[in-house]
This record gives structure tokens, sequence and C-alpha cells, in this order.
């Protein structure tokens, strides 16, 4: 057994008494929280810092993990993406999968207990079952032609069964309302829906994409053009990139991403189980912009945070993501609630992660709680 105690605990919620202490048995299953006077000083170990349970990434893309620097920085959307999709098949397979191990191991050392991964295709799955982290995996689909929802959603269905023959969780995601249709996001909302999973979506990544599905001039006719896609047969008139999909998101658990540039209109329209997930790095990378925060939080308290892929980040420490918003805000509790519990419920993994839960191996970390940043001293058990 053993006995943590910290200068400070937070539980997944918010923080406990300061005399509490938690218990794990040796296989680091958590058995119960107990107060200090029940413990004997000699069994006692305490640390400086802060105490969480381990760390879910709400968002990574563990198959861009050979992108690390690749892309130049803070050159806006639209380089960004025809910079993705004309690197990244740039290395073999081999390079691909090696990329993602590595980028597992960083994720495991870096406190992570589970994550939420996109994939488009399945070179990562068997990367994600060696895994000591829980992967929730999303398999994304792209198509604005609406007559092409019934063959993409086949495409889904097909790697969300690989997933299950492996024994990993997952479920379909739409990319993005300026790559999807509105019927694709439809009858991938309704699929998890009637299966009881999550839906995540990137959201109002640049300003381009209001522009775009409202109509207007913007990069996006560009990049189809740089795609030789036609598409003078699309002609949204939507308020914004949000507005584009937001009814036909059902009443189940949304997961949006990244809503750098979300309006006060845009916060209030969605239902009340959607989460914001917030990748600071990424948008710095790319768009060198960060969402308002101050806006944000008038409207909602349901944060968690993202590392996005090393294709637009760094690294995929995903505490350094929490401290940004830390940083900003000054908002400690909801920065660790995002970083764990928040996390956990996003991904509809709050029975299992996020907290600690008598009976499981819910990871236990040790972060420095300086003021102004967040960082992960060790990760206890
Ligand atoms: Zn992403």
């Amino acid at each position: 057994m053993r006995y943590l105690s910290a200068d400070r605990i937070f539980n997944g919620k918010e923080f406990l008494d300061p005399n509490s202490v938690l218990v794990f048995d040796d296989n680091g299953l958590f058995v119960e929280g107990v107060d200090i006077s029940a413990v004997k000083n000699s069994q006692l170990e305490h640390h400086k810092g802060v105490i969480t349970p381990g760390f879910v990434n709400s968002h990574c893309h563990l198959e861009l993990s050979h992108m690390l620097n690749m892309i130049p920085q803070k050159t806006g959307f639209l380089d960004f993406a025809k910079n993705i999709m004309s690197r990244r098949n740039s290395v073999s397979i081999e390079q691909m999968i090696e990329a993602a191990k590595q980028g597992d191991i960083h994720m495991q050392q870096n406190g992570i207990v589970a994550v939420g991964d996109i994939s488009n295709i399945n070179i990562t799955f068997d990367v994600k079952k060696q895994s000591k982290i829980f992967y929730h995996t999303f398999v994304e689909l792209l198509g604005l032609d609406p007559s092409k929802s019934v063959s993409m959603i086949y495409y889904g269905v097909s790697l969300l069964n690989e997933l299950k023959n492996l024994g990993l969780a997952g479920s379909l995601a739409p990319h993005a309302p300026y790559s999807c249709s509105v019927q694709l996001i439809k009858a991938i909302a309704d699929h998890n829906a009637k299966n009881n999973l999550p839906t995540s979506i990137h959201n109002q990544e640049s300003e381009e994409e209001n522009k775009f599905l409202r109509g207007e001039k913007s990069d996006f006719d560009e990049l189809y053009k740089f795609l030789q896609l036609d598409i003078s047969w699309f002609k949204p008139k939507f308020k914004s990139g949000l507005d584009a999909y937001i009814k036909e998101l059902n009443a189940g658990i949304n997961i949006l991403v990244h809503n750098t540039f979300s309006s006060e209109d845009d916060l209030r329209s969605v239902h009340s189980n959607v989460f914001w997930c917030l990748c600071p790095s990424a948008n710095l990378y790319i768009e060198d912009t960060l969402p308002n925060y101050d806006q944000l939080l008038k409207n909602t308290q349901q944060i968690c945070f993202g590392t996005d892929s090393l294709a637009s980040n760094s690294d995929l420490t995903i505490v350094k993501e929490a401290g940004i918003f830390y940083s900003k805000t000054n908002k400690l509790e909801l920065s660790l609630k995002g970083l764990t519990y928040n996390g956990a419920k996003a991904l509809g993994l709050e029975d299992r992660f996020g907290s600690f839960i008598k009976g499981k191996n819910t990871g236990c970390n040790l972060i420095t709680d300086d003021k102004k940043d967040l960082t992960l001293i060790k990760v206890l058990c």
C-alpha cells in the first residue's frame, strides 16, 4: 500500500481537505481517501506540490507524429492545411508508426492516462493496442459532397470494426464544417448517439472558416482550388462555421475543438452537453491567436484540453496546454478540472478516469503550482 499526501490534492473536481491522504495498492489501483490521523508517520509519502488524477488529452492526432517541425509556424490556416496535405505522406508507413510509438511513450511519461485521438487511417491502431494509455479513437471522415455521405459512413464503420476487433474504443467524427456536408455531420452524430458515444469536430479554427460558411470569399476558395475540387455548387448561407452544423448535433456528448474564432452568439447556441476543447499551443503555432477566454468563460465552464498533433505542437504534454490557459485566466481549479475530470467526461470515460475512483487505475500525478504555470514534477502512479 502507498499513502500519498501533498501540499494540496485536487481530486478532478475540487481541492480536498488539507489533511487528506490517498491510498493506492501496489498495482496503482486507488483504494480510498483517508484522514492523515489514520496513517502512521512512517507510512506517509508526502510530496511538495499538487497531486492530481492522471491527465486526459481530449484531442490528439497520433498518426501525424512524424510531422514534428515539418511545417513553418504562424503562417495561417491556409498554408498549414496545404502543408499537412502535401507532406503527411512524405515518409514511409514504418517511420509513421515509429513516430506514433514515440508519441505514445512521451504521453505516458507525461502523466496522460486517456486520449481522444483522431485517426483517418488504421496505422496507429496497433500502437494503441500495445499502449498503457486508454485511447478513444475518433475515426475522422471528410466529404463536402452530400452524395458521398453514405460511402463515407461505410468506410468509417469498417474502421470502427477494426478497432472493435482489437478491443479498442472508438466512434465516428466529422472533420470540420468546411470539409463535411451537413448530411454527413448529421449521419455521424446520429450514429454516435445511437451507440451512446461522443462526437468530435474541429470548430472555428480560423476566421476564414466563418467567412467560407457565410458564403463570403475566403482562403478556402484557394484551398479547394489547390485540391482541384470544383465546389462552385456549394452556396452556404450560415451565420458562422458553428451555425452551419450545430442543429445537426444531437443531445449526445459533443467535443468542439479549437474554438479560436467563436463569437458570443456561437457560445450561446450550443446545447448543454458540449465540451469546448482548447488547444492553445496549436492555435499559437498555426494562427498565432488564442480564443477569447474571458468571453468563453462567461458562457461555459465545460472546457477540456488537447495537444493537437506534432504537426502543430512541439510536444504532446497536455499539462502545458492547461498551463497556458491558467496563465491567461488565473483559474487554477478549472484548469485542473479541464485536464482531468472534464476531459474524461468529454470522452464518456468519467467512470474510469479523471478523478480518484475506487478500484481503478486512474493515474496520479504530482505537479507544480507556481502561480503562472503548471508543470509535471513526476508521475506518482
Ligand atoms: Zn486536430
